[in-house]
């Protein structure tokens, strides 16, 4: 149970408020999360790493000497945006390079990869490590698609130390690599964690079971299992863990990790037979690391980490750190290097992303368009609040969570941002695109990339001066542009921005229809609307019946096993639950339907 808050939705910025006021001789709040107070020296590499918030101490405790240079955070168990990547990684940049480093998951990857691409056009030489220790979540054959739990922390303490100790960017780079190959990790769950502000936890196991392959987002294990005694299950751990580790070393870092609830006496219990099986393996445990490392809120659960550690891994591990969450060995001073200026202690919000551009002018028929985009945009946000706790509840079966707080996020980041296109006389296109951009950064994690991107690239491929003449959304337009009151253009204009908009949807997550995404509900809409249109049928009616389609095969999806996505090493529970995405988006296009309709035909009609 999560008792303290505030406002429940505020809860990861009001923690990482109180954090950086706690910890100001170490940290120091820049738009998306945090950076050193001190600047390190110039030339330094800097190392950023980050993902969502309920994970205590990683990311932002792990910022300081010898570690991290900048931590940014999401939401809870939920992607930062790739505004908030780029922001952190700008202010930590000290001219030497970046090296973002993220657990392994679709949101984090796109989120952080798209923040790579702007960093590199800014001429910062970026390199990416995605952090795959998990056991538990794919085959040895699949391991590049494995997730990063505990393991997140040997690597962004072996990057750190190598930045410290004057390694050049690549070089911190194939050290980090090193490092993520040579570790394993395998954990068990006891109870599962509750999200601020909410009853239930994200999952429950029976008393006297534990989930056997943990997530570190609220994901139950993969299987369930009785709880054994604790000599029993740390020769489950180290078996599971040892089975995989490469067998060439025979010294190894540990670390016993808690999950957040199971006390540290737990731990040294547990500890004491996993030290013995290791030592009776023949293997030599190097400073091993028994406490919180990287948590999941109030979840009860362990994780054994092991590192097959060479000389290079070794010294790095045993270097020096220190950092709010972790310190270890002894440095000179405290937070060497130059005191920041001119950042405040506090969290500042992400600018806008369109609040203080402005707008090129365009045609009036393209300004109504973007009053119907905002209209649209208002009533999807009315929905989906409606919707969220179920939304929240099916993202929960085999995923965080978090896809009913995160999608009313970022329609509400959308609105505002569309709002102010309005006032400035923006076109379609602008609404779009500021639609897009504000959405991706205001909810961040997979469905807030992605829902981003396709609404930039719909908004991108509608020409202001031609196409949306011809894109007629109102019962004045349809009259003014085709006097057989039917806008014939409209629907070519449509089908073509959301064929852009599928395209941008798999050029970032790669996935096709069948993966159980939202893909299942968006393709079978498009084909639906196409098909209507050439049949003859009226662009708003089309839609209309196209919507419902969608509707039927986002339900379908329940048959489905997730072939991508934060659900897809937990595939069989996901069976018989539709895919949140999907819904969701079948939502959406159900009830922009509905303010088409009365747009076009006035509020009285049908
Ligand atoms: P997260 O998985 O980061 O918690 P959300 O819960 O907000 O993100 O969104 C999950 C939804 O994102 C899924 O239900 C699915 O529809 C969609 N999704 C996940 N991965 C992909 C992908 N690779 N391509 C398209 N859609 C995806
Ligand atoms: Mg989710």
């Amino acid at each position: 149970m999560t008792r303290l808050y505030d406002d429940p939705s505020s809860f990861a910025q009001d923690a990482l408020a109180g954090f950086l006021d706690a910890n100001a001789s170490y940290v120091s709040g820049v738009p998306g999360g945090a950076v050193r107070a001190r600047v390190p020296r110039a030339g330094k590499p800097a190392v950023v790493v980050g993902g969502g918030s309920g994970h205590y101490p990683s990311f932002a405790g792990l910022v300081g000497t010898g570690l991290a240079d900048g931590a940014v955070v999401g939401n809870i168990f939920t992607s930062p945006s790739s505004d908030a990547v780029y922001s952190v990684a700008t202010a930590a940049s000290v001219g030497g390079g970046v090296l973002l480093s993220s657990g392994n998951y679709t949101g984090d990857v796109m989120n952080f990869t798209q923040a790579a691409e702007r960093l590199r056009d800014d001429g910062i030489d970026t390199r990416l490590v995605f952090v795959t220790d998990d056991v538990a979540s794919a085959p040895v054959h699949e391991a590049g698609r494995r997730r990063g739990i505990a393991g997140d922390f040997v690597v962004f303490k072996v990057a750190g130390a190598a930045a410290e100790a004057g390694y050049v960017l690549h070089e911190v780079e194939r050290a980090a690599r090193l490092a993520n190959d040579r570790t394993r990790t395998f954990g068990v769950a006891f109870a599962g964690c509750t999200l601020p502000g909410q009853d239930h936890p994200l999952f429950s196991i029976a008393r006297h079971k534990m989930g056997v392959g943990l997530g570190i987002h609220g994901e139950p294990g993969v299987s369930e299992d009785d709880v054994p005694r604790a000599a029993e299950l740390a020769r489950l751990l180290v078996d599971k863990v040892l089975r995989e580790l490469p067998a060439d070393q025979d010294r190894v870092a540990a670390i016993l990790n808690g999950l957040g609830s199971t006390k540290y006496e737990e731990l040294f219990v547990l500890w004491r037979s996993v030290s013995s099986l290791l030592t009776r393996a023949g293997l030599k445990v190097i400073e091993p690391e028994v406490g919180e490392l990287v948590t999941s809120l109030d979840m009860a659960g362990c994780s054994l980490t092991l590192v097959a550690l060479d000389e290079e891994l070794e010294a790095l591990w045993r270097a020096p750190a220190d950092a709010p969450g972790y310190k270890k060995g002894s440095l000179p001073v405290v937070g060497a290097g130059t005191p920041r200026r001119g950042q405040d202690r506090r969290v500042t919000e992400l600018p806008g992303s369109s609040a203080a551009q402005s707008v090129p002018s365009v045609s009036r028929e393209s300004q109504r368009a973007a009053r119907t985009v905002l209209a649209a945009l208002e009533a999807m946000a009315a929905a989906l609040k409606g919707a969220e706790d179920e939304l929240g509840r099916i993202d929960a079966v085999a995923g965080d969570g978090d896809h009913g707080r995160g999608m009313s996020s970022g329609v509400r980041g959308a609105c505002a941002a569309v709002a102010l296109v309005v006032d400035q006389g923006g076109g379609l296109r602008a609404a779009l695109e500021a639609a897009g951009d504000a959405w991706a950064s205001t909810a961040g994690g997979t469905s807030g990339a992605l829902w981003g991107a396709a609404l930039r690239a719909a908004g991108e491929h509608l020409d202001d001066e031609r196409e949306v003449q011809a894109m007629a959304v109102t019962a004045e337009d349809v009259a003014e542009d085709a006097p057989d009151g039917k806008a014939v253009g409209a629907a070519p204009a449509a089908i073509a921005a959301f064929r852009a908009a599928i395209a941008a949807i798999t050029r970032l997550g790669h996935a096709e229809v069948g993966d159980k995404t939202m893909l299942d509900a968006l393709v079978p809409f498009v084909d639906a609307f196409e098909s209507e249109v050439a049949r003859g049928v009226e662009w708003v009616e089309a839609w209309r019946a196209a919507a419902a389609v969608a509707t039927t095969t986002a339900q379908a999806t329940a048959a489905l096993r997730p072939l991508v996505g934060r659900a897809r090493p937990l595939a069989d529970r996901s069976l018989g639950t539709p895919d949140p995405g999907a819904v969701s988006l079948a939502l959406c296009l159900g009830v922009v339907a509905e303010v088409l309709r009365r747009s076009v035909n006035g509020p009285s009609s049908r």
